[in-house]
């Protein structure tokens, strides 16, 4: 016997009341079990097999739920990640993990970026029976998202999980998305030597170094510009930007040390391994030519670049069942991941990014039975 599952409402007010935020820095991140035993919860109820893969190094405190209702090849992934951004509290007019109706909209942590997601795809799920899939339907939950992307490299490091087409649910209004640019963080750490500023041939001088760097980054900045285009794209080419540079402390001492760092948003058709090679073998001769060591390093492992191609089954049916011709954003997700494991992928659902991240982050209700609808019909597809 199936238990009957809680009301729409109810899950996602329990989604939104299990903190559940992923950051970088170590003092506010939580743990998504919460989440991941509501969801194993739920789905189990309604007869889906449950898998809690926790992430390596991470035993007891991440992990990513596959949940498989049917068996048989192909069928379809219904993925989302379980965590936040961090927030804060003091900028909301409601509080951030109390889901809060006003103005038609849900307010809350996490509605629309994207827990809600998980709710509306159970909604779906439930009006079918197991019984009448030949191919199966696959919730996917995913940790660190908003982070590391520890949860969808873990998963592509297990091989799992593998359907013939897979909807990640972040908010794009319901529009399909096929394309987005890839995400590289780097860093060049230079350690020259320091010494009195009244002779040069006292030390070796990091930012004069650091100088040379700069020029090689914008000129390859520029390079990659002439040599990439995609219009698809609202800024069409290969972004670098200079974000922060740390060196030297007085005028009159030789920069004994200087540290960049830059981001690389490449397009898709670009290796982000590629990239770094082609860095490193320009800064390189650098160290010999001003006496320094000279290190280039990711501040992160990096998000490669997506992209669908246009006449990809899963492209042309959701063009079709919504109106809309798929587009590209300028925003990262974990969709190069699951294409990696084989997966026809694109990226559509509930909310605006325009709400994400930010203080009073809502769902519109007039999202969710679209939504709902939506999955339906696609899962009617893939899995009948
Ligand atoms: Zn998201």
């Amino acid at each position: 016997m199936t238990r009957q599952t809680p009301a729409t409402l109810t899950m996602l007010q329990e989604l939104i009341a299990s903190p559940s935020v992923s950051s970088t820095a170590e003092v506010l991140d939580q743990s998504n079990l919460e989440v991941i035993n509501r969801l194993h919860g739920w789905l189990s109820d309604l007869g889906f097999e449950c898998e809690v893969m926790m992430l390596p190094g991470e035993e007891g405190r991440k992990a990513n739920l596959i949940a498989t209702l049917g068996q048989g090849p192909g069928g379809l992934v219904l993925s989302g990640h379980t965590d936040t951004v961090p927030c804060n509290p003091e900028l909301w007019q409601s509080d951030p993990f109390t889901l809060t109706e006003r103005d038609n909209r849900f307010y809350g942590l996490g509605t629309c970026d994207m827990k809600g997601f998980f709710a509306l795809a159970i909604e779906a799920a439930r009006s079918f029976d197991a019984t009448q899939f030949k191919q199966p339907l696959i919730i996917l939950a995913t940790a660190d998202e908003e982070s590391s992307m520890s949860g969808a490299r873990a998963l592509v490091e297990a091989g799992r999980p593998l359907a013939r087409a897979a909807v990640i649910g972040e908010p794009t209004s319901l529009r399909p998305i096929r394309m987005h640019k890839g995400i590289m963080m780097e860093a060049v750490r230079i350690e020259g030597r320091s010494g009195h500023s009244s002779d040069p041939a006292l030390g070796h001088n990091a930012l004069d170094a650091m100088h040379g760097v700069l020029s090689e980054l914008i000129g390859l900045r520029k390079e990659l510009a002439q040599q990439y285009h995609n219009s698809d794209f609202s800024v069409s080419i290969p972004t670098l930007n200079l974000g922060c540079i740390h060196g030297g402390d007085n005028p009159n001492r030789i920069c004994g040390r200087c540290e960049l760092e830059f981001d690389l948003r490449p397009l898709p058709g670009m290796s982000l391994d590629g990239l770094r090679n082609m860095i490193s073998e320009r800064l390189h001769p650098l160290g010999a030519k001003y006496g320094v060591e000279l290190k280039s390093y990711p501040l992160f492992l990096g998000v490669p670049p997506f992209e669908t191609a246009k006449d990809s089954e899963l492209v042309q049916m959701v063009e079709k069942l919504t109106g809309h011709s798929a587009q590209a954003v300028a925003f990262a997700t974990e969709a190069p991941f699951l294409q990696a494991l084989g997966m026809d992928t694109i990226v559509m659902g509930p909310g605006s990014i325009e709400q994400a991240h930010q203080p009073d982050e809502f769902l519109a209700l007039d999202q969710i039975q679209p939504t709902i609808e939506l999955l339906k019909t696609l899962i009617g597809r893939y899995c009948l």
